[in-house]
């Protein structure tokens, strides 16, 4: 699971901090689900807590550790005050220009793996240590990456 830079990670915090669902003692998104062992009947009443609604729209607070959650790129604010990390619209066209470049198979050279990990940087806000023998499988993801920006 990837993660996200230090600015986007203080960005969503800071968002969830000033949040009237945020519970600071447990640092959670709503009632503290995750993180901690509950009783059937425990996580039953702190699931019924967490049912809310927005906007005339019901939906269910995560129950989460937010100083964990905000650290991951695929997750999310339930009720959209933060989302996915994405790249802005620049930033995508150009991975999809790198990815365009890239080869079909067979092994890539230095200079590719890292530029490769220089994206997945980008993207994730995470350093691999990729040598060339990962490449193909660095080539493969960010060909999925890119195809998810469409
Ligand atoms: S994840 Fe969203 S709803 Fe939950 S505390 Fe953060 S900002 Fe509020």
């Amino acid at each position: 699971m990837f993660t996200v830079p230090q600015t986007i990670r203080a960005q969503r915090l800071a968002t969830c901090q000033s949040c009237k669902h945020y519970v600071s003692s447990t640092q959670s998104c709503g009632t503290l689900i995750f993180g901690r062992k509950l009783t059937p009947e425990e996580l039953a009443e702190a699931e019924e807590n967490n049912k809310i609604t927005h906007y005339r729209r019901k939906t269910r607070l995560c129950g989460c550790v937010m100083p964990n959650k905000v650290r991951f790129a695929v997750y999310r604010c339930p009720i959209n005050k933060w989302g996915r990390y994405r790249l802005n619209e620049e930033e995508s066209e150009l991975l999809r220009e790198f990815v365009s470049s890239l080869p079909e198979g067979g092994r890539i050279n230095i200079e590719t793996v890292k530029a490769l990990n220089e994206w997945v940087y980008k993207i994730t806000g995470h350093r691999m240590k990729c040598q060339t023998c990962k490449g193909a499988e660095l080539v493969n993801w960010i060909k999925r990456e890119a195809s998810n920006l469409e």
